[in-house]
């Protein structure tokens, strides 16, 4: 079981924290998505599909982009829209691309995984929330007690887009929450009143989806440790079975919007610390325990068992508890996680439908995995969800010549992990296993960049850019 952190430990991250600010990657996988190819051929897309769910069992995830307003502080791929005629449009070109992917997949796999994400879900009318969930699972069948999550935005979602959920058969709800206060929330363009995060809370309970997970971002403008501990006592009183604590991305050359923030409103590095420390042990002294680099879970929660049980996992959807599941992914922008491949779709929503409507598939950039990517992955998978690498039973998992690599990466990475160590973030055993310490939980990104090959590339001439990992 891994060791929570103490009042000593976040005593200590104040001090070394101004130490690791920097930009880094989120590694919801390896390689990043920055450093896969443009313009990947469709053959080598039709090529991982046809090998995709050979275990029987396989995650889908579905990018529903319409938003009714645009959250000034947001980096996803969404469209912003009040015209009804869309999104039936979009449900009929969804239904198109998964007719291809299945045509595709040579595996009849069950789906143990089905998450919607966004843009706003719940942006669809019940009735086209029911279509989708159909069409969906005639093609891929539910395995008996699959996880089935949305994520929903409390200023759009009714009582009967809760009971349409309900009846389809969703058991987490995950809301997107920020901030509660009103300043903060006049600046990021999202009014949303407490009161329907809580009512729309009760009403996923009421109906027996009782799973609630919450979204919070810290760094975003006018945020101060009161006025941020302020929301944590709002989201706090809800009891939610999971928290993430984002950091704020500044992603301008994504997130054109972000430039109207005013640098003056926007906590500065110091603040974005403090904030972030002080939700941690306020989460912790609450009872939650700290998944990885962002999650909060109640103990008795899948995450928290899998952390204990060394089978939590990372993918685009964040922590996961399952364990070499491929994700076949629908809509713009979607990544899928295929056998020795990523693959992303098109992100341009004209370019993507023309594709589907063709009936092919809309491949957009992609990866496949060297042997080297592939030990790496793990590595850094390691790393990131378990916070610690055996080099006992390595082999078994990647061969000799893996873990002939990795013992040489291991020996050339000891001068750059030494600030790790002397900081207290890293233990390293004679027997060249690696443990991240309580403390270094909180720098999993950069311990993780240690072992990430593609940093900086030169030889590819691309320098990938990230956001901050504080
Ligand atoms: S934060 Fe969510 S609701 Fe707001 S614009 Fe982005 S995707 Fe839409």
């Amino acid at each position: 079981m891994q060791k929570e952190l103490t009042e000593r430990d976040l005593d200590d991250a104040e001090r070394i924290l101004p130490r690791y600010v920097g930009a880094g990657p989120r590694y919801t996988s390896y390689p990043t998505v920055p450093v896969w190819q443009d313009a990947f051929a469709e053959a080598g897309h039709r090529r991982a599909l046809a090998d995709a769910g050979e275990s029987g069992e396989i995650s889908l995830y579905t990018h529903i982009p319409f938003c009714r307003s645009l959250c000034h502080f947001c980096a996803c791929n969404r469209v912003i829209t009040r015209d009804p005629a869309l999104p039936e449009r979009y449900l009929d070109a969804i239904e198109r691309e998964l007719e291809t992917t299945r045509a595709a997949m040579h595996h009849s796999p069950q789906c143990v995984q089905l998450h919607w994400g966004g843009g706003t879900p719940t942006h669809l009318e019940p009735a086209q929330i029911e279509r989708l969930f159909r069409s969906t699972t005639d093609r891929f069948p539910l395995a008996p007690g699959a996880e089935i999550s949305i994520e929903v935005d409390p200023r759009v979602t009714r009582a009967d887009h809760v009971a349409a959920l309900a009846d389809c058969g969703f058991n987490r709800i995950s809301l997107g929450v920020q901030d509660t206060e009103p300043a903060t929330q006049a600046a990021i363009h999202r009014i949303q009143p407490f009161e329907q995060t809580r009512d729309l809370t009760l009403a996923a309970r009421a109906r027996g989806i009782e799973r609630v997970s919450f979204d919070l971002i810290y760094g975003l403008p006018h945020q101060t440790e009161a006025s941020f501990d302020r929301t944590l006592d709002a989201v706090l009183s809800l009891e939610p079975d999971r928290l993430a604590l984002y950091a704020y991305a500044h992603v301008t050359w994504i997130a054109k919007q972000q430039r109207g923030f005013e640098r003056r409103d926007l906590p500065g590095p110091r603040l974005r610390l403090r904030i972030m420390l002080r939700a941690i042990r306020r989460l912790t002294q609450a009872g939650y325990r700290s998944i990885g680099m962002d999650h909060f879970a109640k103990p008795g929660d899948e995450l928290a068992a899998a952390l204990d049980a060394g089978t939590l996992r990372r993918n685009f959807m964040g922590y996961t508890t399952l364990e070499g599941v491929d994700v076949v992914a629908f809509g713009p922008s979607a990544i899928s996680e295929l056998p020795g491949t990523y693959v992303q779709a098109e992100k341009e929503h004209g370019r993507w439908g023309e594709r589907v409507a063709q009936g092919r598939l809309a491949t957009h950039r992609g990866h496949v995995l060297s042997a080297e990517d592939t030990w790496r992955r793990a590595v850094i998978r390691d790393v990131m969800c378990q916070g610690e690498l055996r080099v006992a039973g390595f082999e078994a998992r990647y061969g000799r010549d893996a873990t002939r690599a990795l013992a040489q990466d291991l020996a050339e990475a000891r001068p750059r992990l030494a600030p790790f160590v002397e900081d207290g973030l890293v233990e390293l055993q004679t027997s060249g296993d690696l443990r991240v310490t309580a403390l270094g939980r909180l720098f999993l990104r950069q311990i993780a960049m240690v072992f990430d090959a593609h940093l900086g590339d030169a030889s590819t001439g691309k320098v990938p850019t990230y956001s901050q990992t504080v």
